[in-house]
This record gives C-alpha cells, structure tokens and sequence, in this order.
C-alpha cells in the first residue's frame, strides 16, 4: 500500500479536517487506515477549530502554531505551584516572593531626573502590591488593568507600599470578558464556553511569550483542541508504551496543559519527553534504512596501485585508530549503499591522510574524488599539502575555488582531473564532474546540509565521508548524527608532546612576551590571536593591525605577518604560505585561521580575551600547535568575570582531551548553543535535555532502531501511527538530514 518508506507529508491546510488534512505528499493509494484519520486532526489548521478565524490563525502563526498539533504541543513554559503563592497580607520586606493578583491600577510618573517610572499595582484580597519598572513603558501592554497576572521577585517596602522592582511576571488570564481583546471576538467564530474550571487549579501553567494571545486565551483554545482530538489512538504501539510505563497520549497532553496535581504531571512531562527523543529515532533510523534500501550506491573495488603507491610513499606508518577508521571508510565504500560516515578525530590526529585514501580509491576504480572545505585558506592548503602528498603518482589533483578558470572546470567535468579540492565553489552550477565517486566534506559542521546535499546530487549517490574536529560528547552524536556511521579517532600520532595551556592575566604578559621572544629565538614561530569582536569584523582587523604595531616594537628584527578577514583572499593566502614556509616568525591572526592550518613549526599561541571565545574554538585553536615533536605552550590571556567563563578557562587548562572537553562543554553551557547544533538542522528538541537524558536517549534509540528494523517503512499495524506521527514531527527537517 505504502509507496515509500516515511514519505508521507503533512501540508494539508484546508478547513475540511476530515478530508484534506491527511498527508498529501505521498499519499497511499488505497484507503487511509481508520486510525490514522482520527490522528490527522493533529495537522488540521487552528482555523478548524470553533472561534478561529483568518486573522486570529495569524497572531497563532506568530508563536509557530499553525495546526491543532502545534497548538497542544505548545507547552507550557513552567508551572505556578498556588501553594508557593504568597498571600501580599503576608509577605515580608525582603522576602524572595510570588504573588498573585489582579492588575488594579498601571500609572506612569516622571521622576526629577526625567526617568520613567511605571507602576503597576496588583490586588489580591489581602493587600496590595506593585512591580515598578524604569523606562520600561512598555510592560503596559501586557499588564492591563484587570488582568491576573503574577510577580516574583524580592519585596521592598517603600515610600509606604510594598513593591518588587523589575519582577519577573507572567500574565495568567485576561479575565474571562478579554475575547475582544484575545481577537477571537472580532471573528464572530466564538462560541464561548469550555470546560469550566479550566482557568483555575492548584497548579497554574505558564505559557512562553506571546504575541496578542493571552495565556486564557490559549487554554480556551487548547481545551476545545483537546475535545476534537479525543479518542484519537496513540501514536506509540502498545508495546512501546508498556516497556517505559508511559501514560497514555491523550491524557498526557491534557495533564500537560491542565495539571491536575504533581505527580500527574510529571508523568505527563515525561510522556512527553520520552516522544520527542523516541520519535526522533525512529524518523533517524526510517532515512537510514530508506538509504540503505535504496542502495544505488557505488561498490568500490579493492585498495589499488594508488591507494598502495600512497601509503607506501607516507614517511610514518598510520596509528592503529587511522587503520581501524581507513577499514571502516573502505568497507563502506566496497558496499553498494552509499557511504554516510561522519569521520571524527582531534585536530591533528591525522584525518586528512585518511580521507586522501577515499579519494584514491575512487580514483583507483576510475572514478573521480572531491574534497570541500569550508575557507579558502583551507582549500589552498589541503591543495598544497594533498597536492604534495600525491606527487610522482599517477593522479591529478585539481583546485576549485571562486577563481577558478574555466578550463580548470573543463578538465573536471571531463574526468581528467581526479582529486578535486575545493570550497563552496564545488557546488556551484556550472561545475559538474565525469564521475564523482566519493566526496570528503572538511569540518563539516561549518557547512549546511543543503550545501552537503548538493554536493552529493553532482555524482549519482557517490560515498560520503564528513569530516570533524569538534569532539562531540556522545550522547549528542546519537541524535545528532543519528543515521550516520561513525568512526573515531581519539589518538594522536605518537611523538606528539601536547600543548602546556596556561591561563594568565595582563600583569603576566611580560613573561608571555620573554616565551614568545625564546621560541622565536630557537628558531620556532608563533601565533597571536586577537579578541574576538563581535560587533564587526573592521574592528576585528584594527585590534590585529595594532596588536602587530605593538608587537613590532617588542620584537625588532624579527618577521612579523598580519591575517585577518578583512583582507583579500589573495593575500591571505600570501601570508598564510610565507608563514608555513617559517618566512615568518610571530603571526597576528584574528580567528579564521581556526581551523585547519598546519605548521609544525609553530610552537607557541597567545590568545588574547580568551575569555571571549567558545571552549571549542579555543581547543580548536590550541590544535594549531603542537603538531610537530616539540611541546607547545599556549597562553590564554583572560579576565574572566562571570562563572560561566570561569569554568571555561578552568575547563581549558585542565583538558587537552577534546572528547572531556567536550563533556566538560556540555556540563557548562547545556547543548543549547553547543557547536552549532541549528546550522546542522537538527530538528527541535524542545524538551530533552542531552546532558540530563543520556540513559532515556540511550534506551529510546535501541527500541526505535529495533522497532525499525523489524518493520522497515513502519506499514505494519499500529506502526502507521507512529511513523504518521514521525513525519508530522520531524518531516520537515529529516528530509534534509544527511539526505544522500
Ligand atoms: P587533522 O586533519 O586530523 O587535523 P592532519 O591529517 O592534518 O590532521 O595531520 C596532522 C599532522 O600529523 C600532519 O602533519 C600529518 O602529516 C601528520 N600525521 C598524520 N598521521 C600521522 C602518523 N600516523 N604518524 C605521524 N604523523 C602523522
Ligand atoms: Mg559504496
């Protein structure tokens, strides 16, 4: 019945909920299994729901609801426990308190020194108390008179009243007269009503931000949602719900929005939880058996003369992990499903050697290899150092950057040329291959996926090896890169003496400066990297420029070169080469050269602010040195003054462990702005926690791949259900997830 595995979509948008709101994308032929029906009112638009019209649809739109779904799985943002509730005839001066009232009186004032000063004074049938705001007129918006509202915060009693000031509030209901006020009035849909009581109850929830949709208002609405998708089946199989003693879904979303008492409600959360990373895995472990059906791919044959002739011509034998992930790749690549293995190792340990052994092998069966990286300094420099690696064999290596000729381009499309390297430009229209049979992606996580996609789609269903230097702690590689194949490598090439990392402040930089003019002395060369400034990049350039003022004067003599990313790229790379080639001993650099630049030479790196950066650009930076057999010092000048950044520098200097770091990363900061996790279109997980829900990850992925496994396309009973529910989900991003 079914044409393709999890290709089902969820455009329907019209008002028809029982016709039209299935997925349409690819419909089955044959007839919609009945419980499928009743669950696709979870795509229905809020418009099918009574007193939602054209123009209240779009204030929902705003808050990214669009369908019923999206309105019941519009959570709320935390709960109001009433019994934490201070009454305001018993509150105390400087007691850390909530109350909860009705907004009586909003008067705003001017003070002597021409300050705003708004009131805003809340009653609640013990007394009275106000949240005083400066020049922040417009919390009024919000807080209307009339309005219950509640006011956390510390309690001051001044100028004969008790106040908080710059509370944290929550409005909690408009009153129930506020329909004009909620938009839904002006519609002339609303029918009223709604269960009663379903404004009040111990524990009140609150709803994230909102853009003219009052939190009454929403709880109107989620309660007539929730009565139109009553006796909807369950989109988990029974099976599934008994194994993790789940409650039911329906009660669940109702328990949600409406809690009954605690400990209801946290098995409703944790329903709602386990569905988000359980249903993530299962649409993870659909595209993966979808690829793995569709095949396609390429089946390369064994290890050639090229692949041989390299290795034989490489001046150190491969460490045991570059062995074990070389196996790995090349297995892959023997198979006729197409390779999808994210390669991840230390910076430095030795992965472009790897990746050139892809390339050969492709080449070695006739077929062409392209590698991308994400700048040009990049591309020119794997172009130098693969072009080197590669001279006396057999095999042409080629260069594809913006300024390419275009009989350069000619003597790729014709297969002449077998190794591409390149950036972005790879991609362009306009370049196409003979036969592109693997593609190498460098850091892949500086890419988009539609930038990967494409680059795949100019070879038919060519192997695919991505690339990363950022150790990412496991427990995110399981969602993240949840359909991909991974190989790590997590040693470095012996030899190897590390980096010595020392956190200082500015009283210390005249020793930093007798370590650099020591190294530079021996014969080594040094990086200095300056603060990053988020504001421009001009400003960035003009910290560098100074800083290499400054330095010119401390090291007369010595050669002193300038990147940063307001200069051509032609000269970049000018300077880049000269520095690689020892031309020149300290280099000031803003960050770009954060990745990928190799000089074994380079011995020393002082970082300035360092504070500023990311624990994984400053360890992405430290990797820049100690590639050679020399121990390598790095000096993070810092100031630190919040905890946060604290534990980042603690975190740096006690680490050189990328992985720990990593781990170390994800304690500090929780995932959320962790490597970039958007740009590489991970769909939302809106509850899950990576670092607190390991173990749930964990089980949830064992049981989806197994339930997969067993039932490919999920067409087998109530598996339609869940993978329904698995599109309406996460359909949209997936499709683009590691798509090959
Ligand atoms: P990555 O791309 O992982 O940062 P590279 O492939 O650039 O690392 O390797 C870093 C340096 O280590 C290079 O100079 C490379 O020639 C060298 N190297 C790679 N593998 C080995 C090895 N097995 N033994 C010794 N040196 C190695
Ligand atoms: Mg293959």
């Amino acid at each position: 019945v079914i044409r393709k595995g999890g290709d089902w979509k969820t455009t329907g948008r019209s008002k028809d909920n029982t016709s039209q709101d299935k997925p349409t994308g690819a419909r089955p032929s044959g007839p919609v299994p009945p419980p499928v029906e009743k669950l696709s009112r979870l795509a229905a638009p809020v418009t099918a729901l009574p007193g939602v019209g054209p123009a209240y649809a779009r204030r929902l739109d705003q808050l990214d609801i669009k369908t019923v779904g999206d309105l019941l799985y519009h959570f709320p943002r935390r709960y109001l426990d009433r019994s934490n509730v201070t009454p305001i005839g018993s509150v105390k001066t400087g007691q850390d308190a909530t109350v909860v009232g009705t907004v009586c009186d909003v008067e705003s004032r001017r003070t002597r020194s021409r300050k705003n000063i708004l009131v805003v004074s809340l009653f609640d049938g013990t007394g009275y108390l106000s949240g005083v705001w400066f020049n922040q007129e417009y919390h009024r918006e919000q807080l209307k008179e009339g309005v219950e509202t509640a006011f956390s915060g510390k309690v001051q009693f001044q100028y004969k009243r008790l106040q908080i000031v710059n509370p944290s509030y929550d409005v909690l209901g408009g009153g129930e007269e506020g329909e004009g006020q909620d938009g839904m009035g002006p519609e002339g849909e609303d029918q009223g009503g709604g269960p009663q009581g379903i404004h009040t109850g111990r524990i009140i929830p609150l709803y994230p931000g909102t853009a003219g949709v009052t939190s009454a208002a929403l709880r109107k609405l989620v309660s007539r949602a929730l009565d139109m998708v009553g006796g909807m089946a369950d989109v988990l199989p029974e099976e599934v719900r008994r194994t993790f003693g789940l409650m039911p879904l329906t009660e669940a979303l109702r328990e949600i929005h409406f809690p009954g008492g605690e400990e209801t409600l946290g098995k409703a959360r944790y329903r709602a939880l386990f569905d988000e990373i359980f249903i993530m895995q299962v649409g993870l472990a659909l595209r993966k058996k979808r690829r793995e059906r569709e095949g396609g791919g390429i089946s390369h044959g064994p290890p050639g003369e090229l692949v041989g002739g390299f290795r034989r011509s490489l001046p150190f034998e491969l460490t045991v992990v570059q062995e074990k992930a070389w196996g790995e790749i090349a297995r892959d690549m023997s198979l006729a499903v197409p390779m999808n293995r994210l390669l991840q190792g230390e910076v430095g340990s030795g992965k472009t050697v790897v990746a050139v052994q892809a390339l050969l092998l492709a080449v070695d069966g006739g077929y062409q290899g392209a590698i991308m990286a994400p700048t040009e300094i990049l591309a020119h420099q794997h172009y130098r150092r693969i072009g080197g690696m590669l001279e006396g064999l057999p095999v042409r290596v080629g260069l594809l950057t913006a300024g390419t000729p275009a009989d350069d381009l000619r003597d790729i499309a014709s297969g002449d040329v077998g190794v591409v390297v390149g950036t972005h430009a790879l991609i362009q229209e306009g370049v196409s291959f003979d036969r592109l049979g693997v593609v190498v992606i460098d850091e892949q996580h500086r890419f988009g996926l539609r930038q990967r996609v494409t680059l795949a789609a100019k070879g038919s269903a060519p192997d695919v090896l991505h690339m990363s230097a950022t150790p990412i702690p496991r427990t995110l590689s399981l969602t993240l890169y949840g359909d991909l194949d991974v190989s790590v490598m997590d040693e470095l090439p012996a030899g190897r003496k590390g980096v010595v990392t020392v956190v200082a402040d500015k009283s210390q930089r005249k020793g930093a400066f007798a370590m650099v003019g020591e190294e530079v002395r021996l014969g080594r060369q040094v990086f200095v990297i300056c603060p990053l400034v988020e504001e421009s990049e001009k400003l960035e350039a003009r910290a560098a420029e100074k800083e290499a003022g400054r330095l010119a004067g401390e090291f007369p003599g010595y050669d002193i070169g300038l990147v940063h990313g307001q200069m051509k790229s032609e000269d970049k790379r000018r300077v880049m080469e000269r520095f690689g080639a020892g031309e020149i001993d300290i280099l000031i650099s803003t960050v770009m050269v954060e990745v990928g630049i190799d000089v074994p030479n380079a011995t020393a790196m002082i970082v300035e602010d360092a504070d500023r950066f990311g624990l994984a650009q400053l360890h992405q930076l430290r990797g820049r040195i100690g590639r050679g057999s020399e121990r390598a010092i790095c000096v993070l000048f810092a100031n630190p003054t919040t905890d946060e950044a604290k534990a980042r520098m603690e975190a740096i200097q006690r680490y050189d462990d990328g992985f720990a770091l990593a781990e170390a990363d994800l304690r500090i900061r929780g995932e959320g702005s962790l490597f970039g996790i958007r740009q590489s279109g991970l769909p939302d997980l809106k509850l899950a926690r990576l670092s607190r829900d390991f173990k749930l990850i964990r089980d949830a992925r064992s049981v989806a791949f197994r339930l997969v496994d067993r039932d490919p396309v999920l067409s087998e009973g109530e598996n339609v259900l869940l993978r329904w529910e698995a599109n309406r989900r996460f359909g949209g991003t997936l499709e683009w997830l590691f798509h090959g």
